[in-house]
């Protein structure tokens, strides 16, 4: 399997973890082929997670906007949004490989949850990597993944967040690699993960091709959120060689455009190395990787997938920036037009719809995939613009 994403991807790692990796490449290119792995992850992905999701015609919406728009409902999963689909594949590989615990990193909580999850129901012990201040700021999140089973891990250097969390989790697995599966989050790190992320999120994309088909739809444009980019890699990644539909990518510009700390990757970052991969980074003058922060704490990462800054280079897809307002105001539509409370990382890609509908000159058709529920950020949005939670 290729490392690369044109000149993005690779693995820039200290030869131990290189090793550890080499491990992942092996099992993950045994199994992603075999028979009884892919009917046992279909099985659970049709009776646990509740695949396939339904593609739903908006029909409210698409009057307001004068275009038929379709959403994908990853929010209907089990846990709620499409993390799921990738904890539960790379929890099975690390059962099969006899692996006795997983481990994560975790910002906003949610890929946590998701692989607490896994592990539960696969009988697996389960570590969680997480920074002191995200610790606090997510507290139910940090309370569901100890009644999952979880050790919660709060880590205290550095800034006490995501990017932290990361490095901790990487010193720990290269330490217990025999015993230890790394579940990385999201379609990011060094090869093989941003390739494992991409194929078992690709499940999106393929079943919302058959659901469009049986229909008889054609589609113009699919929008995502991208905050690594993984639900995007994922229902793009079926679409990808259709040229006539394009795609999509929004990302978080918090405050505003003006504002430094935003998670812009992709309209604002430069070519650097985050995380053992060469991407696009968001980046001071001196090449010191910016701290993000956007309403949305699960598009807050100073990164993005390789796969994403290929497709920006080569044109094949288009990435936008959606400031915090613009989501608040999005979110709100859907609720009142369909009733369907999304997630603020999800509304991003709603958002985009003002942008793009009025822009364009013949009737079109969307998808925009609903990559979460918005149960988790109730409190944010509450107090969005109360003055408390830049507080
Ligand atoms: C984590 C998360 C995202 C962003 O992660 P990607 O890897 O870019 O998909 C988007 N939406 C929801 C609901 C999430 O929980």
């Amino acid at each position: 399997m290729k490392k690369y994403y044109g000149k993005f991807g690779g693995q820039f790692v200290p030869n131990e973890v290189k090793i550890a990796l080499d491990e992942v490449e092996k099992a993950f290119l045994k199994l992603k082929n075999d028979k009884e792995f892919k009917q046992e992850l279909q099985y659970l992905l049709k009776t646990y997670v509740g695949r396939p999701t339904p593609l739903y015609h908006a029909k409210n919406l698409s009057k307001h906007y004068k275009h038929e728009i379709y959403l994908k409902r990853e929010d209907l999963t089990h846990t709620g949004a499409h993390k799921i689909n990738n904890a539960l594949a790379q929890a099975l590989i690390a059962k099969k490989m006899n692996k006795k615990k997983i481990i994560a990193e975790t910002g906003a909580g949610q890929h946590g949850l998701a692989t607490a999850t896994a592990a539960a129901l696969l009988g697996l012990e389960c570590e969680i990597f997480m920074g002191a201040t995200d610790v606090q700021r997510q507290a139910l999140n940090v309370y569901k993944m100890e009644l999952l089973g979880a050790k919660v891990n709060a880590i205290t250097k550095g800034r006490k967040t995501l990017s932290d969390a990361v490095d901790e989790a990487l010193n720990f697995w290269v330490k217990n690699t025999k015993d230890v599966f790394y579940v990385v989050g999201s379609a990011v790190g060094p090869y093989p993960y941003p390739q494992i992320v991409t194929h078992f999120q690709s499940i999106i994309g393929k079943e919302c091709k058959v659901q469009l088909k049986k229909i008889n739809q054609k589609v113009d444009y699919i929008v995502a959120a991208t905050g690594g980019g993984s639900n995007a890699a994922g229902i793009f990644h079926a679409f990808l060689k259709d040229k006539k539909v394009k795609l999509i990518g929004v990302e978080a510009a918090g405050l505003g455009k003006d504002t430094p700390y935003h998670a812009a990757t992709l309209t604002k970052g430069k070519i650097g190395i985050i995380h053992g991969m060469q991407t696009k980074v968001l980046q001071n003058d001196q090449g010191e990787i910016s701290h993000t922060f956007s309403i949305s704490a699960g598009l807050d990462y100073p990164g993005i997938g390789p796969l994403h800054a290929y497709l920006q280079e080569s044109k094949r897809a288009n990435y936008y920036a959606i400031n915090d307002d613009e989501c608040i105001n999005a979110l709100k539509l859907l609720c009142k037009k369909e009733g369907i409370i999304p997630a603020i990382e999800s509304s991003h890609a709603l958002a985009y719809l003002d942008k793009l509908c009025p822009s364009l000159k013949k009737k079109s058709t969307i998808v925009v995939n609903l990559s979460g529920r918005g149960d988790k950020d109730m409190q944010s949005v509450y107090e969005y613009k109360k003055g408390q939670i830049y507080g």
